[in-house]
């Protein structure tokens, strides 16, 4: 049996999945918020469940990190991509691996772009896809080594492949959307479906957004896995 669960943190609109196999007792979150650390091991504790894995989507800039918190107190390994530049992880992922709790597997598949260190996680039929992939759009690339035509080809080659039914998990929605599907995104995405790899980057250049309020903040803190104070000395 398995138990999954989306969370939301209000401040960020950040997205946060816990997977568990109930049989095995083994769990993983994805991209957990530092504020949110004790309901997480409220809801693991609730389910007899023992935290295996904390992964990234990527290295956020509007909220920082649970991972080293929950390291602390779990013994849970950290994982996030390579090019992070995060020594803080234990375990740095290229894509292609297969993860493990349980008797589940996931997938990893690097889909660099809103950053370069932005990393999906494919579980049965459920796609993590952090800030690559959103509800009707997709991240932002202007920042953190992003690059608009590296995020039209991870979306395009790495994701759309994937089975029609496949459910997409996003990393963030501001408009109240929870879950959406390959099939979806790929018909009607407003800033991808039907445009041509440079039509994509001349939309996403004429974005103009604000910086994330957090960013000097999170960015640091994210590469030593969420602890402020050592970001502070870095
Ligand atoms: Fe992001």
């Amino acid at each position: 049996m398995i138990y999954f669960r989306q969370l939301f943190d209000t401040i960020s609109s950040t997205y946060t999945y816990l997977l568990g196999d109930l049989t095995q007792r083994e769990a993983v979150l994805i991209d957990p918020v530092r504020e949110h650390v004790a309901r997480y091991i409220s809801l693991l504790g609730e389910r007899g469940l023992k935290l295996r894995s904390v992964l990234e989507t990527h290295v956020h800039a509007d909220h920082i990190t649970g991972a080293a918190l929950l390291r602390e107190q779990t013994g849970a390994q950290t994982m996030l991509s390579i090019y992070a530049d995060a020594k803080c992880a234990d375990v740095h992922l290229h894509g292609g691996e297969s993860l493990r709790f349980g008797a589940e597997t996931i997938a990893v598949l690097a889909t660099p772009g809103h950053t370069q260190s932005c990393t999906s996680y494919l579980w049965r039929d459920r796609l993590f896809s952090g800030d690559a992939l959103l509800i009707d759009t997709c991240g932002r690339t202007d920042f953190q080594g992003g690059d608009a035509g590296m995020l039209y080809d991870s979306i395009t080659q790495k994701i759309w492949p994937l089975p029609d039914e496949t459910l997409v998990y996003p990393c963030h929605d501001y408009r109240h959307k929870h879950v959406s599907s390959v099939a979806q995104e790929r018909e009607s995405n407003s800033r991808l479906s039907g445009k041509s790899r440079d039509e994509f980057i001349a939309i996403m250049s004429g974005l103009n957004l604000p910086m994330p309020r957090l960013i000097d903040q999170a960015v640091p803190a994210n590469q030593h896995c969420g602890r402020v104070e050592e970001s502070h000395g870095a």
